[in-house]
């Protein structure tokens, strides 16, 4: 069972952890931990009021005795060449930036952050973009994309997803 850290700037309904795991089988076990990224400060483009989730992305630290760090950052990022991005990843860290999924409905913004986490966390897990656009792991362009793609993985991509999971 590999130990998941959710560090999260944003207040999450109890159950994130939970249905997060649920997404990777029960195969993951996700730590949720409440707290602000201080590093976010460095990482900000005054000019865009935007964060660069590159350089952020290096800022990070991944926690001690967790497989991976996942964050959830209360902000809008760009990395050079995009207008925005909703998250990056890479082997043992994903960021995902929470500005351009807000809803006012809270059950909308629950599901797209939650979406939006098991792709990055996807990522992390070495899947590549998918071709099915309801496969969690297709690429959002837009924020209609996202909510057009369920939470869960295609069979193709949860077959991959499962032998990296089980190889130990
Ligand atoms: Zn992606
Ligand atoms: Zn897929």
């Amino acid at each position: 069972m590999r130990a998941i850290a959710v560090i999260t700037e944003v207040e999450l309904p109890d159950k994130f952890g939970e249905d997060l795991a649920g997404l990777f089988f029960g195969e993951i076990a996700v730590s949720v931990i409440k707290g602000e990224v201080a590093e976010k400060r460095a990482a900000l483009n005054v000019a865009r009021g935007q964060l660069r989730a590159d350089v952020l992305f290096e800022l990070l630290s991944v926690m001690p005795r967790f497989h991976k760090t996942v964050y959830i950052i209360d902000g809008d990022a760009y990395v050079p060449g995009l207008n925005f991005v909703f998250g990056v990843a890479a082997d043992d860290k994903a960021l995902v930036f929470t500005e351009r999924l807000r809803s006012r409905d809270p059950a909308v913004f629950y599901l797209r952050l939650l979406k939006e986490v098991a792709h990055e966390l996807g990522h992390a897990f070495g899947l590549p973009h998918c071709p099915n656009p309801r496969c969690v792991m297709s690429f959002s362009n837009t924020l209609a994309d996202t909510d057009y793609k369920g939470p869960g993985f295609c069979p193709q991509c949860a077959a991959r997803l499962r032998k990296t999971l089980g190889g130990k």
